[in-house]
């Protein structure tokens, strides 16, 4: 058994959390208006009933964007509360109008520049103006030999012709494309999201450490959803790009599956108790390339790909879909990290760091 450093790790999980934080105030301006969806839920009055997917799906948060992954044998609302926020009211993706609602928000949302950005661009355009408007009428006054009459007026009439003509149009063009280049510099947690909960808190030092240990499941394997591959743990992210909006690509979920597991045969973890931290690789979608176009006959496991993100309230004809993997497979070698609680960090032995949180990488934005 050997010892590893955590101090990277520490770090990951610190700049994990604050970022985690600060993304956290976009799910409460996102909150208000999931609030509206919840009454989508409640009985239907008189003859209306709601139109329901043909399979079981997802529940997701009103809050925080955590879902509970569909399952087979049952389709009751959740009693629990979110293991995330602890709010307890959760929103059926099954029932078409509150999927057909959260779509439309989404859409909306993704051809919107951020108000912050707007605003820059606003107070930077009328600025400018009226710093050259101020320097004009001051040089006139305080630097005549410098300012001839000629240039005065000329520089009045560029600030006024501007400030009305220029300012507006700039603040209808400029914020979309800025808020992609803003945007492509931030980390942002996917819209949907189900990893193993309670995380290490911020500053929690890792009680131990064991590297190059021997991963096998102690009973059945798990498939892993779209590659199909039997594995002893999986974790699945899906980013997204639309051509044209005000975002760039962008991580739309991340989530994670496992079954126990036994390492070196003398440590046994349960599902839920530990979060898979290795790198994703993209893969491919059989019957859907890699650039998201639909092939003429439609394979079965593309159907079971739009399946599986329609059942967390994401349809495949919106846009392009990439998708990213890592598994653990019997007999895979990882370094672990455990945690109060306990929760363990697993990593493929020798995988490369992962940086910040929400240990996803940046989006790659293909074809870029
Ligand atoms: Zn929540």
């Amino acid at each position: 058994m050997i010892f590893i450093g955590g101090a990277g790790g520490l770090a990951d999980a610190a700049r994990a959390i604050r970022q985690r934080q600060r993304d956290l105030n976009r799910r409460i301006e996102l909150s208000n208006q999931r609030r509206r969806l919840r009454k989508l839920n409640r009985e239907p009055v008189g003859d209306y009933e709601p139109e329901r997917a043909e399979f079981h799906c997802a529940f997701l948060c009103g809050a925080c964007d955590f879902f509970l992954p569909p399952r087979d044998d049952d389709n009751t609302m959740p009693a629990c509360a979110c293991p995330s926020c602890g709010e307890s009211e959760w929103i059926d993706l099954g029932l078409e109008p509150a999927a057909g609602r959260i779509r439309d928000m989404e859409a909306e949302a993704r051809m919107q520049a951020p108000p912050h950005i707007k605003r820059a661009v606003l107070f930077t355009s009328l600025s400018f103006f009226i710093l050259v408007f101020s320097v004009c009428v001051l040089g006139e006054f305080f630097a005549p030999d410098y300012f001839s009459p000629s240039l005065v007026e000329g520089g009045i009439f560029f600030s006024l012709v501007g400030g009305v003509l220029l300012v507006p149009l700039l603040y209808y063009v400029a914020p979309r494309p800025l808020s992609v280049l803003w945007l492509k510099r931030q980390t942002r947690l996917p819209h949907r999201w189900h990893v193993p909960l309670p995380l290490p808190a911020p500053h929690a030092a890792p009680e131990k450490t064991l590297a190059e240990m021997s991963a096998q499941p102690l009973g059945e394997t798990i498939t892993a959803p779209v590659s199909g591959r039997e594995c002893i743990a999986y974790e699945i992210c899906v980013l997204f790009d639309t051509p044209g909006d005000a975002r760039p690509a962008e991580w739309v979920l991340q989530e994670q599956g496992g079954v126990a597991l036994t390492l070196n045969g003398e440590l046994e973890l349960q599902p839920g108790s530990y979060y898979l931290e290795s790198p994703v690789e993209p893969i491919d979608t059989p019957g859907l390339s890699l650039n998201g176009s639909i092939s003429a006959a439609p394979s079965a496991r593309y159907k079971a790909f739009k399946r599986f993100l329609r059942q967390r309230a994401l349809f495949i004809t919106d846009g392009d879909f990439h998708v990213y993997e890592a598994c653990i497979l019997p007999g895979d070698s990882v370094d672990v990290e455990a945690f109060e609680g306990p929760m363990y960090v697993l990593r493929h032995t020798n995988a490369p760091e992962r940086g910040d949180l929400p240990r996803l990488p940046r989006p790659l934005f293909p074809g870029h």
